[in-house]
């Protein structure tokens, strides 16, 4: 708490878009000092992950050091930690190793984690998108089933090239474009003595159409792109249980392989549960449309961690740009509380989607008309938004200079096979059918 008459004590859970936006606000302010915990001491830039999941990306380029950040604003104190329970009347938060910190303001932007729906075998087995430690994860076990296979191209019949990506949202969508150009570009030309033209991507959801969310000539935009680079779309089919060595889904169909990506969905992070506080959809907090908590003046969530009320009715999506508008918005929320100043609901201004279905592929749907883009002013609009939510994180310029090169160059970057937890697979356990497929 904040001593009388001194600077404010502003409590922050979470360095993602959310929390680091509204520290990053608040550093710049006398009245108040800011605690900011997270359990990593780096930012992470999800929306690129799976660019260092197919080594496109290193996983430095989409990590940033919070120390670095706050380096000259000695009113904001840096605490690596994981948070493992709130109090939210009392205004603490309790992290694993003992420790309680009390603000005179909470911010709670724990983000996400993945949901897999009670799919037996999914935890266990399939590899998530959700941080960096999955992408770095996930790299290493794309790159391991291809080494092992090039020894001994026998396990090609066992599944060893075949990729299974459960989810058609943009997460699971980029991912297999991804997957499929970095087969048929990279490990093609690489793996002299490997048929790597028996890889297979599927790409399953229990939907109608890739890309959800998006309007219908982006759903088939997004299938001839991927249908054009192999990818075996399953529409209209889930995945009933992942095995170490195959998948079953919902048609009866069985694949063998060992490397099933989870985009299958999302909710909030295990902290929500800690909190006391109501959850709603997903898990998430249910917050009013200050971003405060009923009944609990000064606690706030934000961004994937909460229920955020849509002026249309529902709630807002979970996109970066929603996350970080509600990060500023609230830090200004909290400096108005301080001096009294009345202030509005938090306004969300529409940057609208996005997503990258390859080098040469990209669809936006811009503003609250959803304007629809292809191809490469897409991928222009996909640049300038992914920049705005790098601000203050990397220099703009930089960012864009990078992403330009590494999208006309045919280059790519880091291929270590480095997470040897990860990438280590059992050829025996599950994997002893002859048949690829079955139906
Ligand atoms: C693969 C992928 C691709 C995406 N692509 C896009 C895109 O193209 N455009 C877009 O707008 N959005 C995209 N999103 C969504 C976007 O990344 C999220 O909406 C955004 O990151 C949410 O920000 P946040 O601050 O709420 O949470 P997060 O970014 O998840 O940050 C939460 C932070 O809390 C920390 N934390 C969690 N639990 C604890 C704890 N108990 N104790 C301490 N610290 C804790 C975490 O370490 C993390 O730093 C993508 C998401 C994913 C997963």
């Amino acid at each position: 708490m904040s001593d009388k008459g001194g600077p404010k004590h502003v409590v922050i859970v979470g360095s993602g878009f959310a929390g680091l936006g509204c520290a990053r606000k608040l550093a710049l302010r006398k009245e108040v000092r800011v605690t900011l915990i997270d359990k990593n001491n780096y930012h992470q830039f999800q929306p690129l992950l799976y660019q260092v999941a197919t080594s496109l990306l290193a996983p430095d380029d989409i990590a940033v050091s919070l120390r670095k950040l706050f380096r000259t604003h000695p009113n904001v104190d840096l605490k690596l930690a994981e948070v493992v329970s709130i109090d939210p009347k009392a205004k603490t938060v309790t992290t694993k190793s003992g420790e309680v910190y009390q603000g005179d303001y909470l911010v709670l932007a724990a983000g996400s984690q993945p949901n897999f729906f009670r799919t037996p075998g999914a935890a266990e087995h399939s590899f998530p998108l959700y941080s960096l430690n999955d992408a770095e994860r996930l790299r290493s076990r794309i790159l391991e089933v291809f080494e092992d296979a090039d020894r001994d191209p026998k396990l090609v019949e066992k599944g060893a090239l075949n990729f299974v990506i459960v989810g058609g949202g943009p997460t699971g969508t980029e991912m297999a474009g991804a997957l499929a150009e970095m087969i048929n570009s990279t490990m093609a030309s690489e793996y002299h003595d490997l048929a790597v033209t028996g890889a297979k991507v599927y790409l399953v959801d229990h939907g109608h159409a890739v890309l959800g969310p998006f309007s219908e000539r982006a759903h088939e935009y997004a299938a001839r792109v991927l249908k054009r680079d192999g990818v075996q779309i399953r529409l209209g089919t889930s995945v009933k249980e992942v095995a170490p060595g195959h998948v079953m889904l919902s048609d009866g169909t069985r694949i063998e392989t060992h490397l099933v990506i989870w985009g299958g969905g999302l909710m909030a992070a295990p902290l929500a549960a800690q909190t006391g506080l109501p959850q709603g959809r997903g898990g998430r907090i249910d917050v009013r449309p200050d971003l405060t908590v009923e009944g609990f003046p000064g606690v706030y969530a934000l961004g994937d961690f909460a229920n955020i009320p849509s002026p249309g009715g529902g709630a807002l999506p979970q996109l970066g740009s929603v996350a970080l508008q509600t990060g500023y918005w609230t830090a200004q929320h909290i400096l108005y509380e301080i001096k009294n100043i009345a202030h509005f609901p938090f306004h969300y201004h529409d940057k609208g989607f996005m997503a990258m279905i390859g080098r040469n592929a990209a669809i936006a749907e811009i503003g609250e008309h959803r304007h629809e883009l292809h191809g490469p002013v897409a991928f222009a609009a996909w640049l300038g938004v992914h920049s705005y939510l790098m601000t203050g994180v990397r220099n703009r310029i930089e960012a864009f200079i990078e992403w330009a090169w590494d999208y006309f160059s045919a280059s790519r970057g880091p291929q270590e096979l480095d997470r040897s937890d990860a990438a280590r697979i059992d050829w025996g356990e599950d994997g002893d059918t002859d048949e690829e497929e079955k139906s």
